[in-house]
């Protein structure tokens, strides 16, 4: 059987702003067409500290698990919009990288 390789990304808190509504950063064009299986699923902050890798000095607000299906998980807390926190994550589904390479 092949290990499947999971990738890891983490959206933190890094981008904070003011406002409620802000944007989470946008995937480049080509990581913004992922059309495969996706599970989404909205935790509590507590949740997320859970199920999401812990990065010393930051606050994970949603991390993705790259594999089949997709798994998203997303702070019901969070500076930036739900849909734009899922279509950054959809981007690491697509092969982004954590690095966030534009
Ligand atoms: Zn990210």
């Amino acid at each position: 059987m092949k290990i499947r390789k999971i990738i890891l990304s983490a959206l933190t808190g890094l981008l904070l702003t003011s406002s409620a509504l802000a944007q989470a950063p946008q995937p480049p064009e080509r990581f913004r067409h992922y059309r495969g299986p996706v599970v989404i699923k909205m935790l509590s902050q507590e949740q997320i500290g859970r199920v999401c890798p812990h990065i010393p000095g930051i606050i994970v607000r949603a991390c993705t698990y790259k594999g089949n299906p997709c798994r998203i998980y997303v702070s019901t807390t969070s500076w930036a919009s739900t849909a734009s926190i899922i279509s950054h994550e959809k981007g690491h589904c697509a092969g982004w990288s954590a690095n966030h390479e534009m």
